[in-house]
């Protein structure tokens, strides 16, 4: 096993026990509730942003290709498990094993199984991608993406603040 899926899969245990201790918590806090709402929209903008100047498709090409997928297993180490925390709240379940055994431990057959993404991975474009979008184009997608990282910062401080260290 990849070293990183190892720190992968520690960070991954912590947010399952948050999920058991806060869950019931969580779902009957209100401002919550608005937040984590505001935050799953802004993700479904972002992710109709991408079909639309259809991205998705030619990361699919990518990662079938020889080279394989841009998802290294390092960054699934730098998900904090308030993070996953989030996910397992919008439904999302936990890998406990890696897909791929080279890549990302988030990474399932048909991409990145989280919802709640890292900064990183929402604002990543390769250069290849970079290069096929407009400047108009690009700049319509970083603005969608910022305000998804925006409402993600949003949802996690109010985690922080009100709810963990409560
Ligand atoms: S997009 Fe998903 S699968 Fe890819 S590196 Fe980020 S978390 Fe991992």
């Amino acid at each position: 096993m990849h070293e990183a899926h190892g720190k992968a899969k520690a960070i991954i245990t912590k947010a399952l026990a948050f999920h058991e201790a806060l869950r019931a918590k969580l779902l009957e806090d209100s401002e919550f509730l608005k937040l984590i709402r505001k935050y799953r929209l802004t993700i479904e903008h972002t992710w109709q942003c991408m079909k639309d100047l259809r991205i998705p498709e030619k990361c699919a090409l990518c990662g079938q290709s020889e080279k394989g997928s841009c998802c290294a297993p390092e960054v699934a180490t730098w998900y904090d498990p308030e993070t996953l925390l989030v996910n397992l709240l919008m439904g999302q379940s936990m890998p406990k094993n890696p897909y791929y055994p080279d890549h990302c431990i988030f990474l399932g057959k048909s991409g990145c199984t989280l919802k709640a993404r890292h900064y990183y991975c929402v604002q990543f474009l390769c250069p290849s991608i970079k290069q096929d979008l407009s400047e108009k184009n690009l700049e319509k997608l970083m603005k969608t993406a910022g305000r998804e990282i925006l409402a993600g910062s949003q949802t996690l401080t109010y985690l922080h603040r009100k709810i963990i260290t409560a």
